[in-house]
């Protein structure tokens, strides 16, 4: 016998029963998105290797060792989208949709895919919701975006678990200054440092600062600080953005660790963690990239944005038990019909009431089916009400309206009468 047929592993179906959960998260963030004028755009899921390689940076986790890549036909080397912003940059430019210092507030949703060990909140193809912001080089602007993430977990009742990590990797002039003392600090505690900053330590030593393994941490405790090697510049954008933050009511922590794992940020870093997941709790990250559209053959054009993992986000709102209990239900009324007369009636007054009531959840039984079969399917859909059309009913031009969530008894409603009867019992989304 053939082995059976598995999606890849760390990639995953979403099931029906999920897919409301998913469909309620990006419906309430698009809506938000929409509200603070930010536009969609879509991008392509493959692009050339090289556009990875020098956006993110070739001694990243990601570069070196979680893409996805293949030669195509031609011979090219081809990536599958390890994250969103590259292309997004790559888009703007092709375009010259960011030329002349014209701002654009973008963003986009869709699949990523990264070689990683899979696990509860961490996937090789999984997805984000990302956001990025050009030619604004102001912290109103950085602000701007943690306060809609804020509103967001407000509107998704999450706020409570949710805490605000921030920091500042300064102009690059600054962190290379930090860089310097960093490395000469860490190289005169080299053999206390375990293997992989060792080797981060030559290739991209901020990187150290947000290891996991314990002496290296001890090591670090008295290493030298990010925050005073900020310049004037760097220091006012920051105060700037924790006066907004402040002024809104935002409660953050500084972590001077944060550095993100991608090479191309500069000033503002954040991480909305929550320690409800487990070990996957970051579950939207972002900052400024000052000097990365530059470093991909643009002219100087400030960036800033953010990415959210709506995996993790969902488990986040099922831990929690904060999903509506109304997106489950996909139907509001089901239509049984008894025979084949009643069943040609029953399309035709379907499609009259769709018509009337384009919002209205109406599901007409397919397969035939006793009464009580019917009724089961019908009870069974999740329906509020049931629509009953059989002999007695097609003689009187009539249909039986019954409840089937206990409110009421069965009652009949002249044809010509049943969407106007249906607008009044059922909220329509
Ligand atoms: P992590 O530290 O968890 O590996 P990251 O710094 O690599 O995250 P980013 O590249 O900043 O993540 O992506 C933004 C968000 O996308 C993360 O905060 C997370 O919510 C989500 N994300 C990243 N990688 C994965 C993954 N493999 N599976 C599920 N979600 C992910
Ligand atoms: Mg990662």
């Amino acid at each position: 016998m053939s082995k059976s047929l598995q999606a890849i592993r760390g990639m995953n179906d979403i099931l029906p029963e999920q897919t409301p959960v998913w469909r309620y998260f990006e419906g309430t963030v698009s809506r938000l998105l929409d509200n603070y004028g930010y536009k969609q755009i879509r991008m392509p899921i493959v692009e050339f290797t090289e556009l990875f390689k020098r956006s993110i940076g070739e001694v990243t986790d990601i570069v070196e060792k979680e893409m996805y890549t293949f030669e195509d036909r031609n011979g090219d080397s081809l990536t599958l989208r390890p994250e969103g912003t590259a292309a997004c940059v790559r888009a703007v430019l092709e375009h010259g949709i960011t030329g002349g210092g014209q701002v654009q507030k973008l963003w986009y949703i869709g699949p990523m895919f990264r070689h990683e060990r899979p696990q509860k909140g961490r996937y090789r193809q999984f997805h984000q919701i990302g956001l990025e912001v050009f030619n604004l080089d102001g912290p109103d602007i950085d602000a701007e975006l943690i306060i809609m993430t804020w509103r967001l977990w407000g509107e998704l009742g999450i706020r409570d678990a949710v805490k605000l990590e921030l920091n500042s990797l300064g102009t690059s002039e600054s962190r290379g200054r930090y860089r310097e003392a960093l490395v000469e600090y860490l190289s005169a505690h080299h053999d206390k440092l375990d293997e992989d900053s060792q080797r981060r330590l030559k290739t991209n030593p901020l990187r150290v600062l947000d290891t996991k393994n314990a002496d290296t941490q001890a090591v670090l405790v008295d290493a030298p600080k990010m925050a005073d090697y900020l310049d004037d510049e760097s220091r006012a954008h920051f105060e700037g953005l924790k006066a907004r933050l402040d002024a809104v009511g935002i409660p953050y922590v500084l972590n001077p660790k944060l550095v993100r794992g991608l090479d191309y940020y500069s000033k503002t870093v954040f991480e909305w963690v929550t320690d409800k997941l487990g070990a996957q709790g970051t579950v939207c990250a972002g900052g400024r990239y000052d000097g990365l559209v530059e470093q991909m053959g643009g002219k100087p054009t400030p960036g800033v944005g953010f990415a959210m993992g709506i995996e993790r986000l969902v488990l986040l709102l099922e831990t929690l038990e904060q999903i509506p209990e109304e997106i489950s239900r996909q139907v509001d009324v089901y239509l049984c019909a008894f025979g084949e007369e009643a069943e040609l009636a029953g399309l035709a007054l379907a499609e009259r009431v769709r018509d009337q009531l384009p919002n209205l959840r109406l599901q007409v039984n397919a397969g035939a089916g006793s009464f009580k079969s019917q009724f089961k399917k019908a009870d069974k859909s999740g329906a509020l009400y049931a629509l009953i059309l059989g002999d007695d009913e097609m003689a009187q031009q009539v249909v039986g309206f019954k409840p089937l969530r206990g409110q009421g008894e069965q009652q009949s409603i002249a044809w010509d009468a049943l969407a106007a009867h249906l607008a009044t019992c059922v909220v329509q989304g």
